[in-house]
């Protein structure tokens, strides 16, 4: 069957391959995938960052994919409750279920994690056998591209409703206007954010679009003072912000826009220092939060949102490619021309 994989440690390398067939193990589904996202992890894992490279270390060719959905084929005789058909996306995250972080249910942190499509196979294939654990079983008829943005969205729910969860009626910054950024905006509005503020630059222009098309005020950092425009919405500064660009500059930015005693997620990843003054930040008892992916409980509550935001998260899909064209599909990513870039195996409709 095809795929979509990285043969060679180095950057580049990722192409259509034949792989062999998944069998069913105990305690597992075989999932019929559908459609699967592409993000920044992946361009990193395309060129081949340092960091990837010294924590993925996958075997070759390694199948690409952790945002990934689809039909249950076949369930394991050990597995109850989940039906042969039913329509389903993955937690892509495999925890050891033991560490001290699992007992706490902080799955996140857990010290043996194994993500699908990073350290192991991913979910770019026809069809992928995952642990039962891992499927969360979707409504019938879910729209096959919101179900491949759920991955995403559960991020974005762990830092708006569970790392920095809002209060109805507060005003949201939220930096960067890429699909993490966006997503945050969704689940913000769906918390009873009185007002989203989703900052970014000049070369967000279309992104920026969408976002007020979805509820946003947007505020355009090289040609706006950001902190002019939060305080225009939020005389007494921001109650939460969350940083989904992983700019190096984004919490200095942010950080004066917060009102006192206000809240800092730090959501996308920044490899480089990230200096801010940190005087004001004691003396308005500001917190900053640090944000890594979900917990298993988290997913609980992003299924149960996409299905009310459905309308909302299929906007945020503007290409859907077949497998062949994924040179594209990273091309697309690369130049930032796209919102979400979904790829499918042709023929699994
Ligand atoms: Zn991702
Ligand atoms: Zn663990």
């Amino acid at each position: 069957m095809r795929a979509i994989a990285k043969t060679e440690p180095a950057p580049g390398h990722i192409r259509e391959v034949e792989v062999a067939e998944p069998t069913l193990g105990p305690g597992q589904v075989l999932l019929r995938v559908r459609g699967g996202g592409l993000c920044g992890t992946d361009l990193a894992i395309r060129r081949w960052d340092a960091d990837i490279a010294a924590e993925y270390a996958p075997s070759f060719p390694h199948v690409l994919g952790h945002e990934f959905a689809g039909r249950v084929e076949a369930v394991a005789t050990d597995v109850a409750g989940i039906a042969v058909g039913a329509q389903a996306v993955v937690n892509p995250h495999v925890n050891c279920g033991r560490c001290f972080y699992c007992n706490a249910g902080r799955h996140a942190l857990c010290l043996q994690r194994r993500i699908m499509g990073c350290h192991a196979p991913g979910g770019l294939t026809e069809c992928i056998a995952v642990p039962a654990d891992n499927v969360f079983v979707l409504p019938d008829g879910t729209d096959p591209l919101v179900a491949a943005v759920i991955e995403p969205l559960t991020v974005a729910t762990h830092a708006a409703l569970e790392r920095v969860p809002m209060d109805a009626g507060d005003v949201a910054l939220v930096m960067g206007a890429g699909p993490v950024g966006l997503l945050h905006l969704l689940v913000a509005r769906a918390a009873g954010a009185a007002e989203v503020i989703v900052a970014g630059v000049a070369a967000d222009a279309d992104r920026l679009a969408l976002a007020r098309r979805l509820g946003a005020v947007t505020v355009d950092q090289e040609s706006e003072d950001l902190l002019a425009a939060v305080r225009r919405v939020a005389p007494r500064g921001a109650d939460v912000a969350y940083d989904a660009s992983g700019h190096p500059a984004a919490l200095a930015a942010a950080l004066p826009t917060l009102r006192r005693g206000g809240r800092l997620a730090v959501v996308g990843y920044c490899h480089a220092a990230a200096p801010f003054h940190s005087l004001p930040l004691a003396l308005d008892e500001k917190e900053i939060f640090g944000c890594r992916a979900y917990n298993r409980g988290t997913w609980v509550r992003s299924t149960a949102l996409s299905a009310s935001l459905a309308s909302e998260l299929r906007q945020l899909v503007t290409h859907v490619l077949p497998f062949g064209e994924i040179d594209r599909a990273f091309s697309l990513l690369e130049r930032r021309e796209c919102m979400k870039v979904v790829v499918e195996p042709e023929g699994n409709g």
